[in-house]
């Protein structure tokens, strides 16, 4: 948790609300609790990682998909409801938003 956490933001807050598919020491990914689709969110409370370090999350959140998932995703940093911290959506290309993304079976 970082230290500039403010208790206000609900992505330090990291409440468990939804399914959690990956957590390591940088990022964690869940299913966002409002759009259905598996959103990356970083560890730290900044609106602007390096572009190194959105790679990296881009990567590992394309690797959930592809694991626990079954559609095409394109990366949606645009950060409508919480812009000051950084986090990003795994869209659908198809559907639309608000519908939940097939799940592959297991
Ligand atoms: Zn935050
Ligand atoms: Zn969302």
């Amino acid at each position: 948790m970082s230290k500039n956490a403010r208790m206000t933001c609900e992505l330090c807050e990291a409440s468990r609300l939804t399914e959690w598919f990956y957590e390591d020491d940088e990022c964690w990914i869940a299913e966002c609790e409002v759009c259905y689709v598996p959103m990356v969110v970083w560890k730290i409370h900044d609106p602007s990682p390096s572009s190194d370090i959105k790679d990296q999350l881009h990567a590992k959140l394309a690797a959930v998909v592809e694991e626990y998932f079954d559609y095409e995703h394109y990366v949606d940093d645009n950060m409508r409801q919480i812009p000051e911290h950084y986090h990003a959506h795994a869209r659908s290309r198809k559907g639309w938003f608000g519908q939940p993304v097939p799940r592959r079976n297991r």
